[in-house]
């Protein structure tokens, strides 16, 4: 009875959010955490990633981010939370908030934004996660992972890094991750970041320009950011139609420090590389062949849909729709400075856009990997297969391992009511014989509900 309500209410607020027109009141959704437990949580690991990341040694610049930070933390929107504004030395153009408060923005982000409402634009995105408890909600919804896999991503190397690891290997915005929300829980960041930027003094559409802007410079291959985040066009429209339902305002709100920060971040010296990472660099330098988990030792994960076994040591990354199950050793370091998934398996699911049958939705997924990664090459064409006793495919693609040489790619596809469910083994070519019989064990062993 407990879980049949819960369930509703999950339902109800999946149902309130996709029917919300722009000005209506925005509130956290389902959640089985506290608010303290966020703010705990968020402290945790705010630490570990204050232990990995290389934080910008310069208090000007880190008064800067705080002074926007603070003033828009402050607006009633935001909450209460012990907001934590904190800058990494890192080119790449991201921004991420852990539960309860601590925010935590790249350097790249100011180097990028044209002007300071756009940077605003970015935190009041990230203050809106926070208080909307997108992060527990996610894990709430999921019951799968425990929360502080979810949450590991953000301490492996660069911030939204594991939001990488999908990008290689199966290539993708498989997306694998935690910084990923779901298209409604971005939306509503967006709408709430929105009105807290205006209540703030800044314009509200300089997010949505920043966006576009970012977009259009990425071309194919877009900043993280936007690759964990919705298409910039659709945000357009959303920040309008909810600036139309503001009070009109003056905007024009600026620390005057802009400038100055933008010319800090210029003299930044390059990034430290910690240790961790130091690691991974040089076991990518020197791949040694993947271990195959020992067949004894599997346990089998819970998911809101369906579950399957994992090798006991390999670790889950990752939310509700994208997971990333691999062993530590099989995260890899690429030369863009990411994280990238060097064997292991990723499971998530996809919503075609043309055709819904097995076939066609399949055929399109594999499209759409191709165009995040173009050395991603079909070898073996569809078979039929059950999975999880229902109708199935497997597709064999073969890539560039980030251990050098050709990678392999084993794609299942299964037809499921909320969309296509599928999972992809990867390895590289030598020493995928190792890792297949865990692999045909995994895909055996899934379930649905
Ligand atoms: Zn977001």
């Amino acid at each position: 009875m407990r879980r049949f309500s819960a369930i509703l209410i999950a339902l109800t607020m999946t149902l309130s959010c996709a029917t919300r027109d722009p000005g209506d009141p925005l509130r956290p959704g389902y959640n089985t955490f506290s608010k303290e437990q966020d703010i705990e949580i968020g402290k945790e690991y705010s630490a570990e990633v204050k232990k990995q990341a290389d934080i910008v040694d310069n208090p000007r610049l880190q008064a800067f981010v705080k002074q926007i930070g603070m003033h828009l933390a402050q607006q009633p929107q935001a909450d209460d939370y012990p907001y934590e504004f904190t800058l990494i030395n890192q080119p790449s153009i991201n921004a991420f908030a852990l539960p309860g408060g601590p925010i935590f923005i790249h350097s790249g982000l100011i180097d990028a934004a044209d002007n300071e409402a756009q940077l605003a634009g970015v935190l009041s995105h990230e203050i809106a996660h926070v208080a909307l408890r997108h992060g527990t909600s996610q894990a709430s919804k999921s019951q799968m992972i425990q929360l502080p896999a979810v949450l590991a991503g953000a301490v492996l190397g660069n911030g939204g890094a594991l939001a990488q690891i999908g990008q290689v290997g199966v290539g993708l915005g498989l997306q694998a991750l935690i910084t990923k929300y779901s298209r409604s829980a971005e939306k509503q960041a967006d709408a709430l970041g929105a009105q807290i930027m205006s209540q703030a003094g800044y314009d509200p559409l300089q997010m949505a320009r920043f966006f576009e802007k970012l977009a259009a410079e990425g071309g194919s291959r877009p900043p993280v950011f936007l690759s964990t985040h919705p298409d910039p066009a659709r945000r357009t429209e959303l920040v309008q139609a909810e600036m139309a339902t503001l009070p009109a305002r003056q905007y024009g709100y600026e620390t005057g420090d802009f400038n100055r920060s933008k010319t800090l971040v210029a003299q930044l010296p390059p990034p430290k590389v910690t240790e961790q990472q130091q690691e991974v660099a040089a076991a990518a330098a020197n791949p040694v062949a993947p271990q195959a988990p020992s067949a004894a030792a599997f346990v089998r994960m819970n998911g809101g849909t369906f579950s399957f076994e994992r090798p006991q040591g390999w670790e889950a990354f990752g939310g509700r729709d994208s997971l990333t199950i691999a062993p530590r050793q099989g995260l890899v370091q690429s030369r863009s400075g990411g994280v990238v998934i060097g064997y292991g398996a990723v499971i998530s699911r996809y919503e075609p856009r043309y055709r819904q049958d097995l076939l066609n939705a399949s055929w399109e997924l594999v499209q759409q990997l191709q165009e995040s990664n173009p050395n991603l090459k079909l070898t073996q064409s569809p078979q039929q297969r059950q999975i999880g006793g229902s109708p199935g495919l497997i597709v064999g693609l073969t890539g560039a391992s980030p251990y050098g040489g050709a990678e392999r790619n084993i794609l299942l596809t299964v037809q499921r009511p909320d969309g296509l469910f599928y999972m992809v083994f990867v390895g590289p070519e030598r020493g995928f014989a190792q890792l297949q019989p865990s692999f045909e064990r995994m895909a055996q062993s899934i379930q649905f509900r």
